[in-house]
């Protein structure tokens, strides 16, 4: 669904991403790591069009990204982004529903089936019992969820997701990777945890000073000599 191609972005002086190519993904989940600053967030936005590389091209289906309209990439992609959602004045429910927004009409209201889709979301992801809740009142885990569930209730093709097991508990880490890895769409998920992004995605991409190092299966990604280099760490052996 998504590639990249020799992406090159710049902040001020600062080459952030460095002739970064992401080949079309092959299996359902990908996950993106790479140490603090590497550029994961800023390839993620550069692959649903919040930020425009300096030279290079995101493909959507194999079109240029830039041809789409912001209606039109939401409706085939969600995005649940780093740090949202604190300060947002609507419920859960309400925020939960806005998901549907792409596919809605400004001068109709939303259906049946949009208010069960979100219900769906909610529930599979343990807060349809804060539906009535503010955003702002959460717990940080519990408004991360509530920002997954936003996303599927997009019923997109792909889900790009920016370490979206932050603030969660062990249970819910697992809950949440279960539900992104397994469900209709594809997804694209940075993680800092190497054990979950091997458990749940189908290929790994590493990325390293603002390029991909590796990409494959996790097995062959995640190498001891791999992740010594590029954490800058001494991974002791069991
Ligand atoms: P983390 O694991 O901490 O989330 P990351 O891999 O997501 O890191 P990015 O957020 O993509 O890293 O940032 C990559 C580099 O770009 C960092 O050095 C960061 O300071 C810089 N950067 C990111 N956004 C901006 C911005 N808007 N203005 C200036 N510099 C930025
Ligand atoms: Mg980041």
């Amino acid at each position: 669904l998504l590639a990249a191609k020799d992406l090159d972005l710049a902040f001020g002086g600062t080459r952030v991403l460095r002739g970064l190519t992401l080949s079309p993904q092959q299996g359902r989940t990908l996950g993106i790591v790479g140490p603090n600053g590497s550029g994961k967030s800023t390839l993620l936005g550069c692959l649903f069009g919040a930020l425009r590389p300096d030279a290079g091209e995101v493909l959507l289906d194999g079109e240029p990204l830039r041809r789409f309209s912001q209606a039109e990439i939401a409706r085939r992609l969600a995005v649940v982004t780093q740090q949202q959602g604190g300060d947002i004045d609507l419920t859960v429910q309400e925020m939960v529903l806005l998901g549907r927004s792409p596919f809605v009409s400004p001068w109709r209201a939303y259906s049946a089936r949009d208010r069960a889709l979100a219900q769906e979301a909610m529930e599979h992801t343990g807060v349809a019992q804060l539906r009535h809740r503010l955003l702002g009142e959460l717990s940080g885990g519990e408004r991360q969820r509530a920002l997954i569930a936003r996303a599927l209730t997009q019923q997109p093709q792909l889900i790009l997701l920016d370490e979206p097991t932050n603030h969660l508990d062990i249970h819910y880490q697992h809950a949440i990777m279960t539900l992104i890895s397994g469900a209709r769409h594809r997804c694209i998920v940075v993680c800092h945890d190497l054990n979950l992004a091997a458990r749940y995605c189908d290929e790994i991409v590493v990325l390293h000073q603002g390029g991909v190092i590796a990409q494959g299966p996790p097995d062959a990604v995640l190498r001891r000599a791999l992740i010594e280099e590029v954490y800058r760490v001494r991974v002791r052996e069991h």
